[in-house]
């Protein structure tokens, strides 16, 4: 049997009509080599913002499941477009919905998560040697509404899809060539990384890094889909997204990563005592609020109440503050701080799991540029510093430098220096 080949193009790469028909050529390229194809398409170009934007000239609140609806045209449009340029390239492609295509998800409308794929309709189009189109970000409910997955969910479909019918690859074509080892707008020397461990990439992706949505790598990893994230307009190798069996060596650090879209609450006054952040959480979780580092400062001595800070996603601001009114006078929480000004500069690498002396490294660097580091949070592979959002160009440039990342050579764990 020949190989498949899940191609995804994000909405930058079907933009206009000569980009679609760009990417129709690419894909009848890898059927003509002898691979089967399924393509995962993204809406074209800002199709997905305006739409959001359409809603909300029409209601403050719009209705989670109409707003699925909505959303969902957005890749369907361009998965039409596609296989109509393909069948002007001699070849028979078909597109279709995330529902035709069997992309089963839970009921959470706008955030909706797949549960299951009924990929046969796929495989038997593909067995009539057909160019398959999968409208990304969108799935069908159990309770058979057209859901769709959260922004950037287009990667999702196509990991899933790709897991599902044996892809030997995933290939995300965008409008950068890969990975880098920082953002190269605040970064010029900054790297295309070749290899990235599923660990390493799902801690970047968490932390700031755009290339992929953080589903899809945590889906990749599950299921073992090995995921080539490259450039649409080049034919340059870019990123490849592996297991860390298959990483040759583990850098000491891969990566410095950053976000300013995160946004910092503060609750004072919290009764020391259990059940008072089991009560807050869980008000925030049934609101649908993501929250990420949590910090709580339980000061000793009698009757002293604890400080409980946690930084989420600015958007969820609002949703946040609304879901916190009830539990803070529950709980009698004296008062709530709410703080966008914050951002968060992360250094990651798998080799810093059995090394020692990062951390300190990273507050130095921080140190010497004057920046004040709020809140730290790590993993065995990862140091987070929340800091000034006015600050993070800086510490990201000074990280990236002082562990030695740019273009030259990347500084190994002792050991591993020498080969
Ligand atoms: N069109 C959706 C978005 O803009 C999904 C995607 O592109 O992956 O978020
Ligand atoms: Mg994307």
């Amino acid at each position: 049997m020949q190989p498949t080949v899940v191609m995804k193009f994000g909405g930058t790469s079907v933009a206009d009509a000569q980009k679609i028909r760009r990417a129709a050529a690419r894909i009848v390229a890898q059927r003509e080599a002898g691979r089967r194809v399924v393509a995962v398409l993204s809406a074209r170009g800002h199709t997905t913002d305006e739409l959001i934007a359409a809603a909300l000239e029409v209601s403050a609140h719009p209705d989670p499941r109409e707003m699925d609806m909505l959303l969902s045209t957005g890749e369907r449009i361009s998965c039409a477009l596609c296989a109509m340029a393909i069948n002007d390239l001699g070849h028979r492609a078909i597109s279709l919905t995330g529902s035709q295509a069997g992309i089963v998800t839970d009921t959470s409308h706008t955030r909706a998560r797949i549960i299951d794929v009924r990929a046969d309709r796929i495989r038997k189009a593909l067995e009539e040697d057909m160019i398959v189109l999968v409208a990304g970000f969108q799935g069908v409910s159990t309770s058979r509404d057209v859901t769709t997955l959260g922004r950037g969910g287009s990667d999702t479909t196509a990991v899933a899809l790709a897991a599902a019918v044996s892809a030997e690859v995933c290939e995300i074509y965008t409008d950068v060539d890969g990975v880098y080892s920082a953002d190269p707008r605040i970064v010029p020397d900054a790297r295309k990384l070749p290899v990235v461990s599923f660990e390493e990439m799902l801690e970047m992706a968490a932390s700031g890094a755009k290339v992929l949505q953080l589903r899809s790598v945590e889906y990749a990893r599950t299921h073992g889909v090995r995921i080539h994230c490259r450039s649409s307009f080049s034919d340059a190798t870019g990123t490849v997204v592996v297991g860390e069996e298959e990483t040759m060596e583990n850098p000491l650090i891969t990566a410095v990563t950053h976000t300013t879209e995160e946004a910092l609450i503060t609750l004072s006054g919290v009764p020391d005592r259990p059940g008072a952040a089991a009560a807050i959480f869980t008000a925030l979780a049934e609101a649908g609020v993501n929250v990420d580092t949590i910090v709580q400062n339980e000061p000793k001595g009698e009757g002293v109440q604890a400080e409980v800070s946690f930084t989420l996603a600015a958007d969820d601001l609002h949703a946040a503050e609304t879901a916190l009114g009830p539990v803070a006078t529950e709980l009698g929480i004296s008062g709530i701080a709410l703080d966008e000004q914050v951002g968060k500069v992360s250094i990651i690498g798998a080799g810093m799991r059995s090394h020692p002396g990062v951390a300190a490294k990273v507050f130095q660097v921080l140190a010497e540029e004057e920046i004040n580091i709020e809140i730290i949070h790590t993993s065995p592979i990862k140091i987070t510093c929340l800091i000034r959002e006015d600050a993070v160009p800086a510490a990201v440039l000074a990280l990236h430098t002082a562990f030695g990342l740019g273009g030259g050579e990347q500084e190994l764990p002792i050991g591993q220096q020498s080969r």
